[in-house]
């Protein structure tokens, strides 16, 4: 079964958010724990990316891409990306993937892919 990351929708106007929040930015009547988790869409679009090069020394790889993607929605989220020549505004798909480990735990982030 593939992971999926978690965004929240207001269960009275229905605007999603990502990360979550204590309040509705759209409505603003939303009470604590008033959202429903409901899956990030894993398709959206390219808006710019970056190659990290000086990273902390438990990334245990000599470079590594980061990206901005719009994902079908609206939701705007940074993950990594794998994608050897990546341009603006190019399609793109997300995997839920282990981006990062410390010691025994892993951290799950999204992580891009040409589409
Ligand atoms: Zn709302």
């Amino acid at each position: 079964m593939p992971r999926e990351i978690y965004a929240y929708k207001c269960r009275k106007c229905g605007h999603v958010h990502y990360p979550y929040r204590m309040v509705c930015k759209n409505c603003g009547k939303n009470e604590h724990n008033e959202f429903e988790p409901v899956p990030l869409p894993k398709v959206g679009s390219l808006l710019t990316f970056t190659t990290l090069y000086s990273l902390p020394p438990d990334f245990e790889v000599p470079s590594l891409g980061l990206a901005i993607v719009a994902l079908d929605g609206g939701i705007t989220v940074t993950g990594q990306h794998r994608i050897d020549e990546p341009e603006i505004g190019m399609a793109v798909r997300a995997e839920v993937e282990v981006v990062r480990r410390d010691g025994y735990d892993e951290h799950y982030g999204m992580v891009f892919y040409r589409k």
